[in-house]
This record gives C-alpha cells, structure tokens and sequence, in this order.
C-alpha cells in the first residue's frame, strides 16, 4: 500500500486528476492558480544558491584542474552529440510528414515583426558584469560561469584554505538538498494546481486545431526519450535507461508540470544522487549546466517549427537553409534561458536566420505551452543521462 501511494504515483494520479478538473471544473481550477504558485516559487527559491553552490563545490571536488578540463570536454561532446541527433530526428521526421504543407501558402501579412535576439547577445549573455547582479537576477548561466571561474582559482590557492572553504561549501548543499526534500512533499498538490490552471485556461481543442504540427514535435521527442537517449545510454554508461527512467520519474513529471528545467533542478540532482548513484561533483556540474544549456527537447521542436512555418507560407527549403536551421537550433538551444516558454523567444533567431518570417510565432503561440510542458520532460530526461553517464566515464 506505501509503494503503491509513493510520492511519484501520487504525482502522476495527481495530473490524471488534473486533467479531468480543468476539463470539466474550470472555475475551481482558476481559483486553485495559487496553489501551484506557492510550489513553483518554493522551487525558484532553492534555484539560484544551489547552482552557485552545486557548480562551485563540485570544481572543487574535482580537486584539480586535469579531471576538470576531462569532465568539461566530456560533458560538451555529451551535449553536442545528443541535442545534434535530436535535431536531426525533429528535421527528419518534419521532412517526412511535411505538416502545414497547402496548396495555398499564406500570405505574408504587412505588419512589423519583433527584433530577434542577435547571436552576439545570445553569447555575452554569459560573462557577468557584477555576479551579485547575476545572483540576484537569477541569471543562471552567469552564475555558473563565474563558479567555473571561481572554484578553478581557488583549486590554486593553499589547501587548508581550499579545504575551509570546500566543508562550508559541503554544507551548504547538505542542506539545500535536505530543503529540496521538503519543497517536495508538496508535489501532488502543486502539480494538481499547476495542470488543471494550465488545462482550463487553454483547452484540448486548440491542440486538435493544430494537430499535424504537434504529432511531429510529439512524436520526434518520443522518439528522442525513448530511442535516442536510451541507446547513448546503453553504449557509454551500460545501464537500463528505462529502470532508470522510471527511478527518476518524478523530475520528469516536475519538468511536465512546471515546463521550467531550472524549477526541476533541486529535484534531478537529488534523484541523480541517490537513484542513480551519480558522484557529487558530476551531479553538481553536470545537471545545472545541462539544465541551463543542454535541451534536445527545445532544438528538436524548434526544427521542427521552423520548417513548419516555411511550409505554411510555402517558402522553399534549400540545403543550405536547412544547414542554417539545424546550426541555429543548436544554438538556440543553447541560449535558451530554462524557464517556460523560453524555447519559442529563441525560435525567432533561428527563423530570422534563415529567412523565414517571424510572424509565423503566431501560428504555433497556442499550443506552445503544451509542446513546452514535453520538450522540458526531454530536456530534463537528456540531463539526468548525461549525469549517469558521465559519471561512468570519469571513473
Ligand atoms: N521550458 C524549457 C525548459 O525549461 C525551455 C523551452 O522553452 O524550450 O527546459
């Protein structure tokens, strides 16, 4: 009876439960918006000091700058070689399919678009001016690459001080995760809130409406969870990958709720630790970098999006288009910030980039957020293996 009412079935019963109350209860669903709030904040709360602390503590766990250099290089191939076979099953699989492909293309309405994000910006967007600022900004990327920079100096400095400051690091992240443990608890009824809000507000008929367009995204990360990573898995870390989806699911299903890979993060570093046994200064450097840089989800859709607003606009796709497309996705990817809906901002470089009119955001605005609550699941997926499998290969 305990296994079967484990925090994780509850959280799965809970969405079920969700689904059916925003359906059919949408006033209780509005009215229940706070709920999910409080469990979403909680979460942030724990974000910003645990990235400092997590990334910081495991350079210095590392214990010098040789095993740092491996594990970097390493994680970045992880990163490349995975988010690069999501990309090409999102453009494969949209190739196929060609979804929003009509006799009658769209016409180009006359009115302005949004300046898209340059690339310059995507990549200064990395150095901090002032790291307080960061912290205080919550500007995760900022905040680990001052870490990086941070805990690298201190790997010179003499090693009683080295040592001070490790134990205090050490404990700070004890009880950051102790205080994840806690935010936890309440995942059944904050995930309830956050689904049912999110089901009554947006209904299941504009996702019918679009219905070719999703089963692609759908279907790609499908494939990518249940396909793609598993046999990375099973060649570089020799481990079931469904055992292990299933031991880490609860992160998957904060990913699903929430559709935020840094509101997951407290929750896949814990389960990376003890599900799946990964050492602490490769769940701390793996995960919140991934969470922050590594989205197989995010560039699968983004590809699959942009040739679909081509195809609806009835813009012809050269090889060298789609050349530009897969390089910008990656990117994009990269860029994207982990928090909702962070995805379809960056999805304006990648149509800029390759000519595709930007207005055609507006086709897919509707079913984003429900694509979103997806791709972060994989996002998320993608991390939690990356974490187990480099943690095989630093043996
Ligand atoms: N919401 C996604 C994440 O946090 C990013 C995206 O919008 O694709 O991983």
């Amino acid at each position: 009876m305990k296994r079967l009412l484990s925090l994780e079935n509850l959280t799965l019963l809970s969405i079920v439960l969700a689904i059916l109350t925003g359906l059919y209860l949408p006033e209780l669903s509005q009215k229940l918006k706070p709920l999910g709030d409080v469990f979403l904040r909680l979460l942030k709360m724990i974000i910003v000091p645990l990235v400092f602390v997590s990334v910081f503590g495991a350079i210095l766990g590392l214990e010098s700058i040789s095993r740092f250099k491996k594990l970097g290089v390493r994680t970045f191939l992880y990163y490349l070689t995975t988010t690069a076979m999501a990309v090409t099953t999102g453009l494969l699989l949209v190739l196929i399919f060609q979804p929003g492909k009509g006799e009658n293309p769209r016409p180009l309405s006359p009115h302005e678009v949004p300046e898209p994000i340059s690339l310059g910006q995507v990549i200064m967007g990395i150095i901090p001016e002032n790291p307080i600022k960061a912290l205080a900004e919550g500007k995760v990327l900022q905040v680990i690459f001052f870490a990086i920079l941070l805990g690298l100096a201190f790997l010179t400095v003499e090693r009683f001080k080295q040592e001070l400051v490790k134990n205090i690091t050490d404990g700070f992240s004890d009880a950051l995760v102790r205080l994840t443990r806690w935010v936890v608890l309440l995942t059944p009824v904050g995930v309830f809130a956050l689904v049912s809000y999110l089901v009554a507000r947006f209904g299941i008929d504009i996702i019918l409406s679009l219905w070719e367009y999703v089963l692609v995204v759908v279907l790609g990360l499908l494939i990518h969870a249940l396909v793609n990573l598993p046999l990375v898995a099973l060649l570089f870390g020799r481990y079931n990958p469904y055992r292990y989806m299933l031991d880490v699911r609860e992160a998957l299903l904060i990913a699903f709720s929430t559709a935020s890979s840094a509101a997951t993060l407290p929750v896949s570093m814990e389960l990376a630790r003890t599900k799946g046994k990964v050492r602490k200064e490769v769940a701390g450097f793996v995960l919140p970098l991934g969470a922050t840089i590594n989205m197989d989800g995010t560039a699968l859709y983004e590809a699959v999006a942009a040739v679909f607003i081509a195809n609806v606009y009835g813009i012809e796709l050269t090889p060298e288009k789609l050349i530009t497309i897969f390089l910008t996705v990656t990117l994009a990817s990269i860029g994207a910030a982990a928090i909702p809906g962070a995805g379809l901002v960056l999805l304006a470089l990648v149509l800029s980039s390759a000519g595709i009119p930007l207005e055609g955001i507006g086709l897919i605005v509707a079913v984003d957020r429900f694509l979103d609550m997806l791709r972060t699941a994989v996002n998320v997926w993608g991390d939690l293996n990356g974490a187990r499998i480099l943690n095989k290969l630093l043996k």
